[in-house]
C-alpha cells in the first residue's frame, strides 16, 4: 500500500522556489542528480571494503532519456536508499548547503542558484514528476518514491533486484515563461554537453545509449559521455604540452595557447591541485569593468563554481584556471564559501606560488616575462597603488622600467644595484613617450651628470610611485619636480648671487605671470633649454593631465614653477629689452610660459593670446 507522506516545512519552501523557478540555468539539476549518484557508488563501493554482504561491482552511472515519453532516468548502482532514508533523505533538508541557499534565497535573486549545492530538489526545476526506485542492501525490499514536488510524496514497496537508485524526470513540456522547450534535455547532444560542462570527471562512467545509423542500419552502441580523470589529476609526466594547451583553451575559451601553465598539487592539512594558465593576450575586456577575475573550483572532480573569486587577490586578476579540492564540499554556499577557512588558506598558497611563478619566469624566461608584463603590467602596477600600498612588497620586484641609458626593462633592484655611488635618489620623469622624455629640458642635467632616469609612460606610473615613496629605502624623485638634490654647493653660491643680480627682472616676470604659476626661478639644471616648467609639492602636471580626463574631475591643479636659465642667450637679450622698455616684458613672460608648456605637452590656456604675443613679437622684430 503506497503510503502519502507530507513534506517538511522547509522542503516546502525549497520545492516552491524550484517548481516556480525561472532562473535560466535549470541545466543544473543533471549536475546535482549525477553528483548524487557518484557520491552513492562512493559509498556502496567503500562500504563493500569491510561488509563483505555488500557486493563490489562495475560502477556505473546511465542516463536514458526517452524522447517519445518526454522523460529523462538517472541510474545508478549506488548504495540505494531504505525506506527511513528515503523519508529522512527526500522529505526534510538536513543538508546545510540547501538550508543556507534557503535562508540566503527568494524568488529575486534565483540567479544564484548555480552556486548553491542545492541537490536533488533541483529536479523539480525541469520536472513534474520524480519517480525514485531505489534498492538499499540495508532494506529487504525495494521502494519507490514518487512526487510532484508540491507539498506531499507517496512511498511504496516495489520488486527491485539490483542495489542502487533510479530517478526519473517526468520532464515539464514547455515553460510558457521562457519559451524554453524542457524536452531538450531528451537530446543525446544536449546530454552529451552538459555532462562535459559539469560533470567531465566525475569518477564513474556516465553511460548512455546511442543510436548509430550507418549505411542505412541502426545499431545501438554504449557512450561514454564524461572522461572520468581529469587532467589536472594525471601526473605531470604523462601530460603532452599540446592536451594541456587543448583543455586550456577548451576550457576557457582562448584561441591562443596559453603563455605559462602552473600545475600544483598539495597534499596534507590541506589537499588541493590547481591548474592555473597565464593567457598569451590579455582578453579584450581585461581593462573594462566588465571582465571577472576567478577560478573554476571543483570538489573531489565535480564541478561547483565557475568563477570563484576569493583564490587570488585582483592584482593577479589575469590567471584563470581551477582548484579541486577534496576539503570543499560540494554543498556549499557562495556565502559560506567567501568565509570559507579552506578557501583562504588555498588562496594564501596560491598567491605565493603564482607570485614565485612570476619571479622565477622574469628570471629565467625573460622574454616570456616580457610579453607576460606587456600585457599585465597594469594589472600589477595597480596592484601597488591600490590599498595605500599594502601590497608592494610583494609586487615591487616584478615591475619593469625602461631608462633614458636602457632600451631593455630594468628592474628597480637592477636600478639601484648600477647608481652612482652617491646617488641618493631614483630619478624618474613623466611623459607621453619616450621620445617626449628625452627631450625634456630637464634632463640636461641628468645627461651631464650621466645619471640614470626611469621613463614613465604609463598613467599609473606617478601614482604608484607617490605611494611605494621608496624602493628598498632609496627615495623616489622626479625630475620635474621643483626640489631635486643634484646641485653642489658651489653652484648654490653662484645661483644665489645670479638671482641677486637679476631681482628686479625677475620680480617682473614674476608679476606678469601671477595667475599662471606658483613661482618663478632661475635655474641651474638646464644647458640646453631656456626654459622648463616643473612642479612643486603634490600633485605633478602628468598627474594633472590624468585626472582631468577623468570623469567627474574636479578642478585639479599641480602647482606651477617656471625656471629660466640664467645662462642662456634669451635670458641676456630679456635684460636687455627689459632696460629698455620694462613693459614689453608682460608679453615675453607669457610667451615663455606657453612654450614651456608646450614642451611639458600641456595644452596652451589662452592659444589667441600667444599668437597675439607671437604675431607682435614678428612684426616688432622687422621694425
Ligand atoms: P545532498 O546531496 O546535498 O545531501 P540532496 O537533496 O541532493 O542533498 O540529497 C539528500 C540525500 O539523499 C543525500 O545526502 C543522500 O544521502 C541521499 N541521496 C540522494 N541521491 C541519492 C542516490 N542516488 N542514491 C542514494 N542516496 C541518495
Amino acid at each position: 500500500m503506497a503510503k502519502t507522506k507530507q513534506f517538511k516545512t522547509e522542503s516546502k519552501k525549497l520545492l516552491h522556489l524550484m517548481t516556480h523557478s525561472i532562473y535560466t540555468q535549470k541545466e543544473i539539476f543533471l549536475r546535482e542528480l549525477i553528483s548524487n549518484a557518484s557520491d552513492a557508488i562512493d559509498k556502496r563501493h567503500f562500504l563493500s571494503l569491510t561488509d563483505t554482504s555488500i557486493p563490489a561491482e562495475t560502477y556505473e552511472i546511465w542516463i536514458t532519456p526517452d524522447e517519445v515519453n518526454n522523460t529523462l532516468i538517472i541510474t545508478d548502482n549506488g548504495i540505494g536508499f531504505t525506506e527511513e532514508e528515503l523519508i529522512n533523505n527526500l522529505g526534510t533538508i538536513a543538508e546545510s548547503g540547501s538550508k543556507s541557499f534557503l535562508e540566503k534565497m527568494d524568488e529575486k535573486n534565483l540567479d544564484l542558484i548555480g552556486q548553491f549545492g542545492v541537490g536533488f530538489y533541483s529536479a523539480f526545476m525541469v520536472a513534474d514528476e520524480v519517480t525514485v526506485e531505489t534498492r538499499s542492501p540495508y532494506a529487504s525490499t525495494g521502494y519507490k518514491w514518487t512526487s510532484n514536488g508540491e507539498t506531499s510524496y507517496t512511498i511504496d514497496e516495489i520488486e527491485k533486484e539490483t542495489l542502487g537508485t533510479t530517478i526519473t524526470l517526468n520532464l515539464r513540456q514547455d515553460d510558457e515563461e521562457n519559451e524554453e522547450t524542457f524536452s531538450t534535455y531528451t537530446k543525446p547532444y544536449t546530454l552529451r554537453s552538459l555532462v562535459k560542462k559539469y560533470s567531465d570527471y566525475v569518477r564513474y562512467p556516465i553511460n548512455m545509449m546511442v543510436t548509430n545509423k550507418k549505411d542505412e542500419k541502426e545499431s545501438q552502441e554504449v557512450e561514454t559521455l564524461n572522461q572520468m580523470v581529469p587532467i589536472w589529476k594525471r601526473s605531470k609526466a604523462d601530460i603532452k604540452d599540446e592536451d594541456m594547451n587543448a583543455f586550456y583553451k577548451h576550457q576557457f575559451g582562448d584561441y591562443e595557447d596559453p603563455l605559462k601553465v602552473i600545475h600544483t598539487s598539495v597534499e596534507g592539512m590541506l589537499t588541493y591541485t590547481a591548474l592555473l594558465f597565464i593567457p598569451k593576450k590579455a582578453p579584450y575586456d581585461f581593462y573594462s569593468e566588465k571582465y571577472e577575475k576567478g577560478l573554476q573550483l571543483y570538489s573531489k572532480g565535480v564541478f561547483i563554481q565557475d568563477k570563484n573569486k576569493d583564490l587570488f587577490p585582483d592584482y593577479f586578476k589575469f590567471v584563470k584556471g581551477l582548484v579541486d579540492s577534496a576539503d570543499i564540499s560540494l554543498n556549499i554556499s557562495r556565502e559560506v564559501l567567501q568565509q570559507n577557512h579552506q578557501v583562504k588558506k588555498i588562496a594564501a598558497h596560491l598567491e605565493k606560488k603564482i607570485k614565485s611563478e612570476l619571479e622565477s619566469m622574469l628570471l629565467h624566461e625573460k622574454e616570456t616575462y616580457l610579453t607576460f608584463y606587456e600585457n599585465y603590467k597594469n594589472t600589477l602596477k595597480y596592484g601597488i597603488y591600490e590599498s595605500f600600498g599594502l601590497n608592494k612588497e610583494k609586487l615591487q620586484d616584478l615591475i619593469l622600467f625602461k631608462t633614458n641609458k636602457s632600451d631593455d626593462y630594468l628592474t628597480l633592484k637592477e636600478y639601484i644595484e648600477r647608481k652612482q655611488i652617491d646617488q641618493h635618489a631614483i630619478y624618474y620623469a613623466t611623459g607621453k613617450s619616450k621620445q617626449s622624455i628625452l627631450n625634456l629640458p630637464q634632463m640636461d642635467i641628468m645627461k651631464d651628470k650621466d645619471l640614470e632616469v626611469l621613463l614613465f609612460t604609463d598613467e599609473i606610473d606617478e601614482f604608484m610611485i607617490q605611494v611605494m615613496q621608496s624602493y628598498n629605502e632609496v627615495p623616489f624623485k622626479s625630475i620635474q619636480q621643483a626640489d631635486t638634490d643634484l646641485m653642489d654647493e658651489t653652484k648654490k653660491e653662484d645661483l644665489k648671487s645670479k638671482e641677486k643680480d637679476n631681482k628686479d627682472i625677475m620680480k617682473a616676470i614674476k608679476k606678469a605671470l601671477k595667475d599662471k604659476v606658483k613661482d618663478v626661478k632661475l635655474s641651474y639644471r638646464l644647458k640646453e633649454s631656456a626654459v622648463c616648467l616643473v612642479s612643486g609639492e603634490g600633485i605633478s602636471m602628468e598627474m594633472e593631465k590624468v585626472l582631468k580626463q577623468m570623469p567627474n574631475a574636479k578642478d585639479i591643479h599641480a602647482d606651477k614653477i617656471l625656471e629660466i636659465n640664467p645662462d642662456h642667450e634669451l635670458f641676456q637679450a630679456l635684460k636687455v629689452i627689459y632696460e629698455k622698455d620694462e613693459k614689453k616684458i608682460n608679453e615675453y613672460a607669457s610667451i615663455l610660459y606657453h612654450q614651456a608648456l608646450l614642451i611639458e605637452g600641456l595644452p596652451i590656456e589662452d592659444p589667441t593670446e600667444f599668437s597675439n604675443h607671437l604675431v607682435k613679437l614678428m612684426i616688432d622684430s622687422s621694425k
